[in-house]
């Protein structure tokens, strides 16, 4: 169905899905979320990094239900972060704010056009048009993303927002704002 398609090249191996596609009927076997609201039970939004390390919910001891994530490349605080948080603040019972950049980040560690070099030479495309985020002083970012969630209209001060750095050798989290 998908052979006109531009994106059919990506589309193509469906079967490939099967191993998670199995697991995700183990896992509905057992499913007790089936009717749950969709607010965060623990008031908590979590903003972090997509990094595979990282296991937000686990990390502050919470559960599938108690909190809002939100996860891009450094765990920063983008246009589209801002958006998450004000609709969890307002309408998904977010009363605490996490802004969780970690140790050892790809990001930190790489000028946008290292990265640009190597995803051009990986996808065998020019890759220079291609915007990366890279984080020269992470606890300078740190300080910016806090003060662009504190500093937004939309978010209250009754709002508690803080800044940590997640070490993904040691599991723990360090606060700096
Ligand atoms: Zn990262």
């Amino acid at each position: 169905m998908y052979g006109d398609h531009p994106g059919s090249a990506k589309l193509k191996n469906v079967s490939e899905f099967d191993d998670l596609i199995a697991a995700n009927r183990s896992f509905a076997d057992d499913f007790q979320l089936g009717g749950f609201d969709g607010v965060a039970h623990a008031g908590v939004a979590i903003v972090t990094c997509m990094d595979s390390r990282i296991d937000p919910l686990n990390m502050v001891g919470l559960k599938a239900g108690d909190a809002k994530i939100f996860r891009n490349p450094g765990g920063r605080i983008t246009q589209a972060a801002l958006e998450a948080l004000v609709l969890g603040v307002h309408l998904l019972n977010v009363n605490r704010i996490l802004v969780i950049p970690h140790t050892r980040c790809a990001m930190t560690s790489k000028s946008q056009e290292e990265l640009r070099n190597e995803i051009g030479a990986s996808a065998g495309v020019d890759a220079s048009w291609q915007a990366f985020h890279v984080v020269n002083d992470q606890l300078a970012a740190l300080a910016e993303d806090i003060r662009a969630v504190t500093a937004h209209p939309l978010i209250p001060d009754s709002v508690k927002v803080g800044g940590f750095i997640y070490d993904v050798d040691t599991g723990l989290l360090d606060q700096k704002f």
